[in-house]
């Protein structure tokens, strides 16, 4: 970080998304953070804008979910000296999972989590790299909730208001480190 008239800049960590029309179809912007994986720097900034709002929180767990949010939640769990427990698509964990089934704009689909992954009881922290119309996050709670544990927070790196996810996870803390 560069030190301007004695107060540290604020790294914009915007310059770090990467904006791919029409990708994976045409009419989606795609948010790419590989940018940003990319730059150590803008990476631990980033990690680090994640993980304050959630300290003291009296977490268990950092649940993150396949396949970008585990880039972020392992970190974040690091962070936080944390466990991480993944969330995953059906049929990818070899132990006894539990399910939940989503719908996704063409059919549908589950997805997964160890039973032993948290415990009932447990606080957890919910991470994923983009909210975009917020159904794979909301499976994700559900999922959490199913075990019997408390969604405390959703944490974020890039959030697309304009697709209104929050609609979707009404209820719920969330975090974001940059809105769109
Ligand atoms: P959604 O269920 O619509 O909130 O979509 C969230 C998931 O899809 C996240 O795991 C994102 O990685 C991915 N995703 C959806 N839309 C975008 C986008 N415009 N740019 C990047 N990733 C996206």
């Amino acid at each position: 970080m560069s030190i301007m008239g004695g107060v540290e800049a604020q790294m914009r960590l915007e310059d770090y998304i990467r904006d791919i029309p029409d990708f994976p179809k045409p009419g989606i912007i795609f948010k790419d953070i590989t940018p940003l994986l990319g730059a150590p720097e803008a990476f631990r900034e980033a990690v680090k804008r994640m993980a304050e709002p959630l300290r003291g929180r009296n977490l268990d767990a950092v649940v993150s979910v396949e396949a970008r949010g585990f880039l972020f939640g392992a970190a974040l769990a690091y962070e936080l000296s944390l466990p991480i427990v993944p969330a995953r698509k059906r049929g990818k964990l070899p132990y006894d999972v539990i399910s939940v089934t989503y719908t996704l704009e063409y059919g549908e689909d589950a997805m997964e989590m160890h039973t032993d992954g948290v415990m009932a009881g447990q606080r957890v922290a919910v991470v994923d790299d983009v909210l975009a119309t917020g159904g794979t996050l909301a499976a994700a709670c559900q999922l959490v909730e199913k075990a019997g544990a408390t969604v405390d927070v959703l944490s974020l790196v890039v959030e697309l208001s304009f697709l209104e996810g929050r609609d979707k996870l009404q209820g719920y803390e969330i975090s974001s480190v940059i809105t769109y």
